[in-house]
């Protein structure tokens, strides 16, 4: 059986990953720290797929100097767009303000930046890089995104980042409002993740 690792150190995000994935037969998924890979990584690429492959290679080629076969490495780069702001924070949304600003003094400040700025142009989404990197170097990539609008408030008491700012359409209300499993069903990484799924089924 191969193993997946997937590159992240985030408890939540795995939970989500071994849930949509675990109908997937042939592997077994593990987290970075279940298979005892510990790298620091820059993500320093220009683009979200870029940011994800920098991260998977980085892992696959730990994997490969601790002498691990028979695996695949996985991984994901995702972010937040308000079309108004030039697709601001993008690539950068962890950084925004400084990795260590609140989300709460985050958000505020892109409603401020967005004050006065009509309900169509106030697009928005989030974006999902996935990447996937075999231990012979083969290299495959999906991207999603999950449609909406940056909010006039902050509102809303589950989820993280900037799902208090986030307005979803199909639910009439912000991201931070919807309860997990309903925002792991529709979200940019859960979408991600199915089309990862079908890369990983033509995976041999
Ligand atoms: P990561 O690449 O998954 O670590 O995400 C980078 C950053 O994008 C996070 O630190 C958040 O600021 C933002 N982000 C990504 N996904 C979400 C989400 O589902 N909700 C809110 N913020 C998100």
């Amino acid at each position: 059986m191969k193993r997946i690792i997937f590159a992240t150190g985030n408890e939540g995000k795995m939970r989500e990953v071994r849930e949509i994935l675990s109908d997937l037969e042939g592997f077994e998924l593990v987290s970075m720290k279940e298979a005892g890979i510990r790298t620091d990584i820059v993500e320093d690429g220009t683009s979200y797929t870029e940011n994800a492959l920098i991260k998977a290679r980085a892992v696959k080629d730990e994997a490969l100097r601790l002498g691990m076969k028979d695996f695949l490495v996985m991984s994901d780069d995702s972010g937040f767009e308000v079309d108004h702001l030039g697709k601001e924070p993008g690539i950068y949304s962890a950084r925004y303000m400084g990795e260590d600003t609140s989300y709460d003094i985050k958000n505020a400040e892109i409603l401020r930046r967005m004050e006065g700025v009509a309900w169509e142009d106030r697009t928005a989404r989030f974006v999902c890089a996935i990447a996937m990197v075999g231990e012979d170097g083969r290299e495959e990539a999906v991207q999603a995104t999950f449609e909406g609008f940056c909010a006039y408030e902050i509102k809303g008491e589950y989820g993280f980042g900037y799902d208090p700012i986030f307005f979803v359409p199909e639910f009439g209300c912000n991201d931070a409002e919807l309860l997990p499993e309903v925002k792991n069903r529709i979200s940019h990484r859960a979408k991600a993740l199915v089309l990862a799924r079908e890369v990983l089924a033509g995976w041999n």
